[in-house]
């Protein structure tokens, strides 16, 4: 969902990045990512963009008081915390990760209970809100979201639409010069029409087979945990409260069959993990 985060980037965005961003790709010759996609950017500009997106929503959260800090004196969100890094970490050290050396995948908490969503940033900062926490009945629930997100970043969805959006007609603009400030407007182009940003059908598809494939290899969790965050997504919508998630996410619909087709397909374990330790996480964090 992280499209909101965008809109900053618009009228913030430093020129020095901007042209960072977009000289590299002209720079660059094609470089072909790590799964056969043509990509143009190379991934410092993933860790850019995520920076700089990350730090927006960094002051954005901490400016309302709801970022909580990992390094809290109150021992509860320390204990948290590590609850939470350590369902990250075993993703990550699913071997499925693409880029699971190369971006931070650092994970914060948004204390915000109205809120059932979760967000990972270009270059891969997650951050997750307590509303959703609260929400799941389990951890496989929680590790499924959090794979879906992992999985946008690490397959580079948004800088792949960016490039989809922008890459030519921008690239060989910089090349036959633009007027003064014509960078700025670029940009500011692009970050108003990221403000609407969902994922393509495919690219969603793409996350939550990705969520399987985590999942799964993990030999911990249920590989289609995905599903069951959908099926108590759908519940929301159901009682005509949407989540916010829903606003930059497709209707859950036949996601959830298509999730454990998936999962049947591959034939990895769909048990509910169990003595996870989720709900003493939920009691933590005072949810
Ligand atoms: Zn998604």
């Amino acid at each position: 969902m992280f499209a909101r985060f965008f809109a900053p980037l618009s009228s913030g965005v430093k020129p020095a990045f901007a042209a960072f961003l977009l000289l590299s790709s002209v720079l660059l010759t094609s470089c072909g990512d790590k799964n056969g996609d043509t990509v143009f950017f190379p991934i410092e500009n993933d860790l850019q963009l995520g920076m700089q997106v990350s730090q927006q929503a960094d002051s954005l959260y901490a400016s309302k008081g709801q970022l909580l800090d990992r390094n809290s004196p109150n021992p509860r969100t320390r204990a948290a915390y590590a609850h939470l890094d350590q369902i990250v970490e075993r993703i990550l050290e699913s071997g499925q990760v693409t880029y699971r050396d190369e971006f931070p995948w650092d994970v914060k908490i948004i204390d915000d209970k109205n809120v059932q969503n979760a967000f990972a940033t270009p270059g891969g900062h997650i951050y997750v809100f307590t509303g959703l926490i609260s929400y799941l009945d389990n951890e496989d629930q929680l590790a499924g979201v959090l794979g879906h997100e992992i999985a946008h970043a690490d397959q580079r969805h948004s800088i792949k639409q960016l490039q989809k959006q922008y890459g030519i007609s921008v690239i060989s603009g910089l090349i036959l010069g633009s007027e003064a400030g014509g960078l700025e407007r670029v940009i500011t182009q692009a970050g108003g029409q990221f403000l609407g940003l969902k994922f393509s059908r495919d690219y969603e598809r793409e996350a939550d087979e990705f969520s399987v494939l985590y999942l799964g290899a993990t030999d911990y969790y249920a590989c289609d945990g995905a599903a069951g965050f959908f099926q108590k997504m759908q519940a929301l919508e159901n009682r005509g409260t949407p989540p916010e998630f829903a606003s930059t996410h497709p209707a859950p619909g036949n996601r959830i069959q298509d999730i454990q087709a998936h999962a049947r397909q591959r034939g990895c374990k769909t048990e509910t993990a169990s003595n996870t330790g989720f709900q003493e996480f939920k009691r933590n964090l005072g949810l």
